[in-house]
């Protein structure tokens, strides 16, 4: 079906039992409990999403068992894969699609994510707007920020987006939950401090123009940024998912 996606060999990759999974979960937890509390926020004010991408499925059934209810992926087909193996005994999953997203596969992830964060075009808003309705459904979508206005990153440019959001806004289909930033890579993470503080006031922005339409905008609460690399950071920015892949899951070995 996706001819690019033939070399994928995740779910072939040898399923490895992890001791470590649990280790690095609780590490993660608490440095994410340690982030909260320094900048005076609730542990539950911040979601974990596992970024489980080209890691086997047995890694998620482990990451489940440990109480993981949040998965990200990057890619459709890795994502559709998955979810269809694993959501069939383990309904309450949540699954959330990370990377770019063609129109053309709006179709086949549109009633299995519950949410997409990488909506950066008005196209393919519009794709997800039809694909919705045909199902009846209402679908949860972040807009990405390329907030360091990376030339190799996807996501709007700061100028762009409240254009985006207005353009968006009032789509029948469409809940624009917030905003969604994949800072630089840098290895030292208060690098990236400007960027989250910066998408935190772009958040706080859009939510304070937009109280004429409560219904839609009482919705807009999801401020999705910081990696394994800074998610620390992120939350004491004001980050209420941070997505972590390689600090629970290990390193990534790419089979290209
Ligand atoms: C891979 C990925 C992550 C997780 O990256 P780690 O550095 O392994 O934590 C988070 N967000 C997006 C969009 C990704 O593609």
């Amino acid at each position: 079906m996706f001819s690019e996606d033939k070399e994928n060999k995740y779910i072939a990759e040898e399923a490895i039992n992890s001791p470590s999974l649990k280790y690095n979960l609780d590490s993660v937890e608490q440095r994410i409990s340690a982030a909260c509390k320094r900048s005076g926020r609730k542990r539950n004010e911040v979601t974990l999403i596992a970024v489980s991408k080209t890691k086997p499925i047995s890694m998620i059934y482990e990451a489940y068992e440990v109480g993981i209810r949040h998965f990200g992926e990057n890619k459709v087909q890795e994502l559709l894969e998955k979810c269809n193996t694993f959501s069939s005994s383990h309904g309450e999953v949540e699954w959330h699609l990370l990377g770019h997203l063609q129109r053309n596969k709006v179709k086949y992830i549109i009633d299995k994510v519950s949410l997409i964060h990488s909506v950066d075009s008005l196209r393919l808003g519009l794709q997800i707007e039809e694909e919705a309705a045909k199902k009846g459904i209402q679908c949860d979508i972040l807009i990405e920020v390329n907030i360091a206005a990376e030339e190799t990153k996807y996501g709007v440019r700061v100028e762009e987006l409240l254009p985006l959001v207005n353009q968006l806004a009032d789509l029948p289909h469409i809940n624009i939950r917030g905003l969604m930033a994949i800072a630089p890579y840098v290895t030292n993470p208060e690098q990236n401090r400007m960027y989250f503080r910066e998408m935190r006031e772009l958040f706080i922005d859009i939510r304070a123009k937009n109280i004429d339409n409560e219904v839609k905008y009482k919705l807009f609460n999801i401020l999705s940024m910081g990696m394994t690399g800074d998610f620390e950071v992120a939350i004491e920015e004001g980050a209420t998912m941070v997505r972590v892949g390689t600090g629970i899951f290990g390193e990534r070995s790419y089979i290209v």
